[in-house]
């Protein structure tokens, strides 16, 4: 089902219209209300009545994740303190959290956009939803949560975390979607299947799957593991959490952006120019009816391109390319650029092994190197009749995946086969990037 029809299904020019006009009131509220803003629009001549269409849009100047960890806690927000009625916080792993934060009117918007999402998954009033995204600070479990009670979902909060509780309910209760992260998802099956469960008995229809970056293959993985139709779900906190765009599960061709409400544009990621339509790029996004915590311009970070066509499930929203990687997260290692991404493609093609992985970057020597933590396929290992490093068998598996990923990515790098169940499992979201220095 389309959850809002006459806005999921606008013309272009009516889209275009309503976009320009919460454009220029989205500009003026940020210019008037926000220091930070009022400086950066005079700084670049910006007038946001002088606003005449889309294009005037490059006029602003960008508005970047530090912006929000200078103005920490409260310097970027349009309202008081005490206008806002919830506020959720990003994890903080590089000093002060970023902290964002909602009106009443922005918690209604989330809950549009995020009941619009659910629909795009194949959710529809009446279902349950089993929701293990984490619930607190992070903005997936309320996200999720807030969205599905609107549409009419039964909610399961069960929250991240206690993949045996996750099991027992799960089986209980036979949801028709499944939310959580997909490397969650692929360890609570796992889990399942060691227990002499099959994650496919429970029948789960669709998997809303989000919150780290995960690629087709990984797809593949949870879809075999589960028998269900995993669709990609994309947000992030500073916009207002999960909501902003979402794959339609019948044909999976691009995320859905709510463009109504999140403007998006594609940039050069090192000169902030804006690329045409179809260009791969830096995913830059306005929030055209934001109130509490306006976003003018925000640097995502995340790598992708845009396509205006409208699908073919009929909606006419803009979509985006699955996020092919993080700005932040390419990893340079001897002069080469590496997106873990690109390293989780190529590793679950291979079934000797089983899809987890860990990569450890050493900045302890003058250059840093790059280490390939991979685990045997546990078929493998019954065939070995246990699991021995010295054993020919699992040298010559190293050798093959590390003259693979080579052969990908034209860089040098060590493959070290370890032990089954050694990767730490993710009942969240998942590390894969470990840093020695
Ligand atoms: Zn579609």
């Amino acid at each position: 089902m389309i959850w809002n029809p006459a806005a999921e299904t606008a013309s272009r020019a009516e889209r275009c219209r309503l976009q320009l006009e919460r454009l220029r009131g989205a500009v003026a509220w940020a210019g008037e209300r926000v220091p930070f803003y009022r400086e950066a629009f005079a700084a670049a001549d910006v007038d946001p009545s002088a606003i005449k269409s889309l294009d005037d849009l490059a006029r602003p100047p960008f508005t970047r994740k530090s912006h929000l960890r200078d103005q920490y806690p409260w310097g970027l927000f349009a309202v008081p303190r005490e206008a806002l009625v919830r506020v959720h916080a990003s994890s903080g792993t590089k000093g002060k959290p970023t902290i964002v934060g909602y009106t009443r009117g922005d918690l209604e918007m989330w809950r549009e956009v995020m009941a619009r999402s659910l629909a795009l998954a194949g959710a529809e009033p009446g279902h349950l939803i089993h929701n293990a995204y984490g619930y607190g600070l992070f903005t997936g479990g309320l996200g999720v949560h807030d969205g599905a009670e609107h549409m009419g979902v039964t909610v399961l909060p069960v929250s991240s975390g206690n993949t045996l509780r996750q099991i027992l309910l799960l089986q209980d209760f036979r949801p028709q979607g499944l939310a959580c992260t997909p490397s969650f998802a692929l360890h609570i099956g796992e889990t399942m299947r060691e227990q002499g469960l099959d994650p496919r008995a429970v029948g789960v229809g669709y998997g809303i799957f989000g919150a780290e970056p995960w690629t087709e293959a990984m797809r593949r993985q949870i879809e075999a593991l589960w028998g269900l139709r995993a669709v990609d779900c994309y947000g992030l906190s500073e916009i207002i959490g999960p909501g902003v765009a979402m794959e339609c599960v019948e044909f999976r061709a691009g995320l859905h952006v709510n463009d109504d409400h999140f403007l998006p544009e594609i940039v050069d990621p090192v000169s902030g120019d804006p690329l045409p339509e179809g260009a791969e790029g830096e995913l830059v996004l306005t929030c055209l009816t934001k109130e509490a915590l306006p976003m003018i311009r925000y640097r995502t970070g995340d790598l992708t391109s845009l396509d205006a066509a409208p699908c073919r499930c009929g909606r006419t929203t803009a979509r985006i390319a699955r996020i092919k990687g993080r700005a932040d997260d390419m990893l340079v290692i001897k002069g080469v650029n590496v997106y873990p991404s690109q390293l989780e493609a190529a590793l679950l093609t291979l079934d000797e092994l089983a899809p987890h992985y860990q990569l450890v970057v050493d900045r302890t020597a003058g250059f840093p190197t790059l280490e390939v933590h991979v685990e045997p396929a546990e078929a493998r290992v019954v065939a070995w009749g246990g699991f021995d490093a010295a054993r020919p068998e699992v040298r010559g598996l190293s050798e093959r995946v590390g003259e693979m990923l080579r052969g990908h990515l034209g860089l040098n790098l060590v493959v070290t086969i370890v032990p089954p169940k050694t990767i730490p499992r993710s009942e969240g979201k998942a590390v894969r990037v470990v840093e020695r220095s």
